[in-house]
């Protein structure tokens, strides 16, 4: 089952702290969207708002065309997966994954055997009659994502699901959750504030900071094309290069680049390390001097000094075929189609 959501003209105040600001949003019915931010931006709060958790101090939430702002979290057609999913640890997994449907009144035949579906669906079919104390953390995880999914809501809210495993296992579960989501059509909104995850998992990214949505599009949009310099720093490793907007252009310490539209005065241009490279490229970054190279398997991560801008360090992600060595001089050039320029406040 699967809904659309709509958040409109949401506000949230903590006694006089102004938790969200002015959130706007739809999110359509099967798709997975990823809230990012920093710790405090309001992700959480914003998930509650969802949940039926905290009544926002303004604005309203819509789940499948019904105003369900004032609706408690229990008669919502939500359901919260928080970071500690807590299990009962008496119970059989086929229990613990049936519980939301015994509460629902589901007879024990059905449930027990909707419960081995949710199972089989994570992986766990020959698990249903194990105790969590059995299982790793992700195996866990999974059981509480059945658990979760069971009572078929139409929106599943995670809150961070993925903290608690090591790197390894995140990167692995969140390729199931994926394929899962997929599979089931459910509208999912996951709590996240690692970037690489979001972009592992979300059709949508919601980037958030001090309690407003920043941007919204996909990965790759964001990544390529961040509406905010806040964004576009959250979003992965880049440059700052600064600059100055002018009649003429954007004037930067490499040369006059066309501007779209940025209002005249201080700026910075924004260069993602990959986009920068040694030749074929359209914005010449004239001659660097190589300050140190490291081999990173996919590349070759360099600082690099350019002559132009000797108080400027580049990171460039070169190819991995050679490492240049400390000293070494390198013809720099980017792309322009991955630049990003802002006004600097
Ligand atoms: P994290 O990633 O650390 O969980 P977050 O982005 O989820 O952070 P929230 O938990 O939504 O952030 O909190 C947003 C802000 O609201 C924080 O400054 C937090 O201190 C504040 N806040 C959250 N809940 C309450 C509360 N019940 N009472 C007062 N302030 C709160």
């Amino acid at each position: 089952m699967t809904a659309p959501v709509i958040l409109s003209g949401l506000n949230h105040w903590f006694g006089t702290y102004h938790a969200l600001r002015d959130i706007d949003l739809s999110i359509d019915a099967g798709e997975y969207v990823a809230l990012l931010g920093p710790s405090g931006c309001g992700k959480t709060t914003l998930l509650s708002v969802l949940g039926g958790f905290i009544a926002p101090s303004q604005g309203v939430v819509t789940i499948g065309g019904r105003d369900m702002t004032h609706v408690a979290p229990a008669k919502r057609p939500t359901t919260t997966m928080f970071q500690d999913y807590a299990l009962f640890p008496h119970m059989s997994l086929r229990d613990n994954v049936a519980f939301g449907l015994r509460m629902a009144g589901m007879g024990k035949a059905a449930r027990h055997k909707k419960a081995e579906a949710q199972l089989a669906l994570v992986g766990l079919a020959d698990a249903a009659g194990k105790r969590p104390h059995e299982l790793s953390g992700g195996q866990r995880q999974r059981v509480a994502l059945a658990r979760a999914l069971a009572v078929e809501p139409d929106v599943l809210l995670l809150d961070e699901p993925l903290g608690a495993l090591d790197l390894k296992l995140r990167r692995s579960m969140q390729d199931e959750l994926k394929a899962i989501q997929r599979q089931v059509g459910t509208t999912f909104v996951h709590v996240t504030h690692d970037q690489e995850e979001a972009m592992a998992i979300a059709d949508r990214i919601v980037v958030m900071n001090a309690g407003r949505i920043e941007d919204h599009g996909s990965p790759a949009r964001i990544y390529r094309q961040p509406a905010s310099l806040f964004a576009a720093d959250f979003m992965g490793e880049i440059n700052h290069i600064p600059a100055q907007v002018t009649q003429a252009g954007v004037e930067t310490p490499f040369g006059t680049l066309p501007a779209s539209g940025q209002p005249q005065g201080p700026a910075v241009v924004c260069i993602r390390p990959e986009a920068i490279g040694t030749g074929g490229a359209q914005i010449a970054l004239g001659a660097a001097c190589v300050r140190d190279a490291a081999f990173f398997g996919t590349h070759v991560r360099a600082h690099l000094i350019p002559d132009a801008a000797p108080d400027l360090v580049l990171i460039a992600h070169l190819p991995p075929g050679s490492v240049p060595g400390v000293g070494d001089r390198l013809d720099l050039s980017a792309s322009a189609d991955t630049i990003s320029i802002f006004a600097r406040e």
